[in-house]
């Protein structure tokens, strides 16, 4: 199941949390309406995931038994991110050993590096990333990122699959004057609009093993990155493992598993995103999230 965060075009409605079906996004609001179950846990994706399995559940069955005529077509509506405000993003620096190797490390890292994106920096699969003004070295990673669907502490990695609601695409954007610069990342990962996320959170249940994606980033349609989640050092139970032992996971928390090799600033010559660029990450069965790069403020 394919769940999304939108607005109707042209209308000043709240945003909803719909189903992406062949024939549109279905409100699931209007749905349980419809059906006349409690529509409460579809008010949004955070009330949604907190409500549990359940609700999941409820929303395949009002997905499938919804009238034809239920949904608006995706030309209608404008994508949100999936999940607009997680209560935390933990990404994880260097868990592909090609990547590692390209940043100058001689030994993968031994534990997974963990490091914030703060939730300033989410933004929508259609949405710009604008540049800040004083770094000009913008650079893309390919994710695949994890959202949480169950609350846990001290999770083994042989359950961890049962905390996660689903995957998608994310663009973890690095200033990397600013990253490199004071040598403790948040500075350089956490800026406006530097994470954008989408199209859509694809369920965990249709995604029976997440580590075996295709996973590539595109600049102006330049393929950069392309590798495959098979490649990651920690994958996504042990990461699940590592970062629950000291930190509480909730519903809606963001895990962004790391990049491949091929990012921009570790190229020869080097390639940073400029005003007027497309960047597009794919992830095999996750869909494509595409953001047009601007110019910030002043710049
Ligand atoms: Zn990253």
């Amino acid at each position: 199941m394919r769940l999304v965060t939108y607005k109707e075009k042209g209308s000043v409605q709240a945003e909803r949390l719909g189903v992406l079906t062949d024939d549109g996004v279905l409100n699931l609001q209007e749905a349980a309406r419809q059906a006349e179950v409690s529509p409460e846990p579809f008010v949004g994706i955070l009330p949604f995931l907190w409500a549990g399995e359940a609700s999941v559940e409820q929303a395949r069955k009002l997905a499938m038994g919804r009238p034809a005529s239920g949904a608006v077509p995706l030309s209608q509506v404008k994508l949100l991110p999936p999940v607009p405000r997680p209560g935390k993003i933990v990404a994880v620096g260097l868990n592909y050993r090609d990547h590692a190797m390209e940043s100058g490390a001689t030994q993968p890292p031994k534990y997974p590096i963990l490091f914030a994106k703060f939730p300033n920096s989410i933004t929508g699969p259609e949405d710009p990333i604008v540049m800040p003004v004083g770094d000009s070295q913008i650079d893309y990673e390919a994710e695949l990122a994890v959202v949480i669907g169950k609350k846990g502490k001290t999770i083994p990695a042989s359950k961890a699959f049962e905390y996660v609601a689903g995957y998608m695409p994310l663009n973890d954007v690095s200033a990397r004057t600013w990253q490199f610069g004071d040598k403790q990342w948040v500075r350089g990962k956490s800026p406006d609009t530097f994470c954008p996320i989408g199209p859509y959170l694809t369920t965990r249940d249709d995604v029976r093993d997440p580590q075996t994606l295709r996973i590539r980033a595109r600049v102006n349609g330049a393929v950069l990155q392309d590798s495959n989640t098979s490649k990651m050092i920690f994958g996504v139970r042990e990461l699940v493992e590592f970062i629950s032992a000291s930190i509480t996971l909730e519903p809606g928390d963001i895990i962004a598993t790391g990049t491949p090799d091929g990012v921009g600033v570790f190229r020869k010559p080097q390639i940073f995103l400029k005003p007027g660029d497309t960047v597009e990450i794919e992830i095999e069965k996750l869909g494509t999230l595409r953001n047009p790069v601007i110019a910030g403020y002043g710049s």
